[in-house]
């Protein structure tokens, strides 16, 4: 399999968040195991001795204090740029269940997350842009997906079915038959998207199951257009994804749809570990993108000359320690040269 793109090949960054502590219902006195220890690091009690705590070591940790804010300005602000030049970019929230994924991406009208906030930054920047530079006109799309049981699915014309994904001859995925829509401004992305958004992750408890059960991503495409001598055109892809929960869907005995849900995320989140493994470790190892739908789809945003961070969203209390832990080990096997 050829190398995708041009030759950098790209590190994904490995942040970590915190949320706060707040199982108010189950808890048992024992308080959080985890706790921040600085900006790059964080502490877990050890299971098997508790007097004794691990400590991890990331490119970013936020903890539980952290806000939106901080969080888009150090972790993936500093990835917007790229895609102004035809490059693409991934932001991408994993962890468990319940441990803060869509609070991270997509927040609340109160505290907007990384998804408002990248967007409104990308208008920002190519207003800038175009304010500087002659000749070349932008040109602002978003298309929403979901991946859910390995088929790919349209957020935005719900009556389609599972879309292809392609690869053209220059490395670029592409999905034929995708929705997108023209954006002219934030503000219309924001009353289009995010009511739609919100709505779906916290309408009904069904939705809101088959929510954590599905990859969803919001794809932002800036094409960059030289309307005089000499003509070129670049596209830059920024992909946001919630990703389905980390959990390990198989202790809790799930049968029939279940099962099969469990089966594909485990396929797919299992692939992406391996993925991220090989483009910040295994040099010259084959990277398997094709293992899973989730990662053919990122294929030409994760490696080459992509941008990308990965937001490992971890939760404090006692009854999330195993969740954690494997996340953690994720993270931080992730964070290796
Ligand atoms: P996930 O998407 O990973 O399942 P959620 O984002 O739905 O998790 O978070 C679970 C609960 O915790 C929600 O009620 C959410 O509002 C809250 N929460 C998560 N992260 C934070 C945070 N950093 N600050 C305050 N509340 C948070
Ligand atoms: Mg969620």
């Amino acid at each position: 399999e050829p190398a995708a793109g041009p030759k950098r090949t790209s590190r994904v960054r490995v942040a970590v968040r915190l949320r706060p502590y707040m199982d108010k219902q189950d808890d048992k006195g024992e308080g959080p195991c985890v706790r921040g220890l600085d900006s790059h690091r964080l502490e877990i009690v050890n299971w098997r001795n508790a007097t004794e705590t691990l400590h991890y070591d990331f490119d970013m940790f936020h903890d539980e204090k952290s806000t939106q804010k901080e969080v888009f300005v150090e972790s993936v602000k500093p990835v917007l740029p790229h895609i102004l030049n035809g490059q693409n970019a991934s932001v991408f929230a994993y962890g468990p269940t319940g441990a803060g994924k869509t609070h991270t991406m997509l927040g609340s009208q109160e505290q907007p997350g990384m998804i408002p906030r990248a967007v409104r930054e990308v208008f920002h920047l190519v207003r800038a842009q175009e304010a500087k530079e002659d000749g070349w006109e932008y040109a602002i799309s978003m298309s929403y997906l979901e991946i859910y049981n390995e088929k790919v699915l349209d957020l935005l014309c719900p009556s389609t079915q599972d879309l292809p994904i392609r690869e053209d001859k220059d490395h670029n995925i592409l999905i034929p038959g995708l929705t997108t829509t023209p954006l002219a401004s934030f503000s219309e992305f924001d009353t289009q998207f995010i009511p739609a958004s919100l709505n779906r992750t916290t309408a009904s408890t069904k939705l809101n199951q088959r929510s954590s059960r599905s990859h969803a991503i919001l794809l932002i495409k800036v094409v960059r257009t030289r309307r005089v001598h000499p003509h070129r055109q670049q596209t830059g892809k920024l992909y946001l994804v919630d990703l389905a929960g980390s959990e390990d869907n198989r202790r809790t005995g799930n049968q029939g749809i279940r099962l099969k849900e469990s089966g594909a995320i485990n396929l797919s989140l299992f692939t992406l570990s391996k993925v991220v493994d090989a483009l910040n470790g295994a040099a010259g190892g084959r990277v398997p993108y094709r293992d899973s739908k989730l990662t053919r789809l990122l294929q030409d945003s994760l490696g080459g000359s992509a941008h990308s961070v990965m937001i490992t969203n971890v939760a404090p209390e006692y009854s999330y320690y195993f969740d954690t832990f494997t996340a953690l080990n994720f993270a931080a096997k992730s964070k290796q040269i």
